[in-house]
């Protein structure tokens, strides 16, 4: 019962803003700060255009969980949003944390060091708290590029989901690698990464068409039965979204461009519905919409838990992309 308890104490859903620093390339260009924050809302300074071109300054205002500003470190984003959720994967719930944001807005930098804490502190709950429990833990990580699966710790390997009849989500040929030390899971994810930025036309670009998703099962052997293969207790997904932008390139002159903005416009749409879905606790969950959200559709059943971070720009000329970011968000929570 005390267990149950402290899954129940976990928010269902949270959404949380944060807001990176201007960089270099924006200072050059004079763009300003225009996010004003307080501790959980925030307000968007926005310069429009009276018709005789005189300027005047709209005011947008946002409330959420949290808003974190350029001064949070990556720890207390870790603090704030994946640490109170880690204990209650031990309990039989699966959890999600999203990274959402137009590109350059700081996904990859808030996400990337989250799985590593994450570790540390599952792998140290099983060596005090649970120790000689038989809980097991281990990494995979993978991305969707235009609606199709593929290995991020086994060279780009495609790989296939099927549905095993228990509501459970199969992906054939998915690489796990069991884990008991914080160095092994470092590499992987190092690794990982770098297989998704190094794709065929390199860098940023490449990985901001993708969603890359970084899952740490913990698993238990039946009745302490060693021989036969151990099975899921709960689940901690990261997923590092394509840029929010991407979405939108569904007029764009190359067909190739235009098919992945769709698939990406498509999934972020679903996303989003599911979220929705979960927090109005609806029976159905509209998880088929689109490949992330099916690979996701075991996070989404039953007793689970989902972190988004909404990540933005500073700048006055990032302004629309921030606004849609922001009422994505809005519409989430
Ligand atoms: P995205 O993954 O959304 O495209 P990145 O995470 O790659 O964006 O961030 C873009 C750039 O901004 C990177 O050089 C990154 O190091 C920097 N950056 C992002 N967020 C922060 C932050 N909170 N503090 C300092 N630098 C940041
Ligand atoms: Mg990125």
């Amino acid at each position: 019962a005390a267990d149950r308890e402290k899954v129940n104490s976990v928010a269902k859903i949270k959404v949380v803003v944060r807001k990176r620093p201007l960089n270099k390339k924006e200072l050059a260009k004079n763009e300003e700060d225009i996010i004003e924050t307080l501790s959980n809302s925030l307000v968007v300074h926005e310069t429009k255009l009276k018709v005789d071109l005189t300027e005047y300054v709209e005011k947008h205002e946002f409330v959420f969980d949290a808003v974190l500003n350029e001064e949070v470190s990556n720890d207390e984003v870790y603090r704030e949003t994946v640490e109170p959720i880690v204990p209650i994967i031990f309990q039989r719930t699966k959890a999600t944390c999203f990274a959402y944001g137009q590109t350059g807005s700081g996904k990859t930098f808030t996400m990337k060091p989250l799985p590593l804490k994450a570790s540390r502190d599952i792998l140290r709950l099983m060596h005090h708290t649970y120790r000689n429990q038989g809980f097991q833990l281990f990494v995979s990580f993978f991305e969707i590029y235009g609606g199709k699966l593929f290995d991020l710790l086994s060279d780009r390997k495609k790989l296939f989901m099927r549905e095993d009849g228990k509501q459970q989500v199969c992906i054939v040929g998915l690489q796990e690698y069991r884990v008991s030390d914080v160095e092994t899971i470092k590499d992987l994810i190092e690794k990982g990464n770098a297989t998704r930025s190094t794709g065929t036309t390199g860098a940023n670009e490449e990985s901001s068409r993708s969603h890359a998703i970084l899952q740490l099962a913990i698993k238990r052997s039946v009745d302490g039965n060693e021989s036969k293969p151990p099975r899921v207790v709960g689940k901690l997904s990261f997923i590092d979204l394509a840029g929010s932008e991407r979405g939108a390139d569904t007029t764009d002159n190359d067909k190739q461009t235009r098919m992945e903005g769709a698939e990406i416009n498509k999934s972020l749409l679903a996303l989003k519905e599911c979220i929705r879905a979960l927090d109005n606790d609806q029976g159905h969950i509209p998880f088929r919409g689109s490949k992330l959200t099916e690979v996701l559709r075991d996070s989404f059943m039953g007793n689970s838990r989902t972190v988004m971070i909404s990540c933005i720009s500073p700048s006055s000329g990032s302004c629309e992309h921030t606004l849609n970011t922001l009422r994505y968000a809005d519409r989430v929570k």
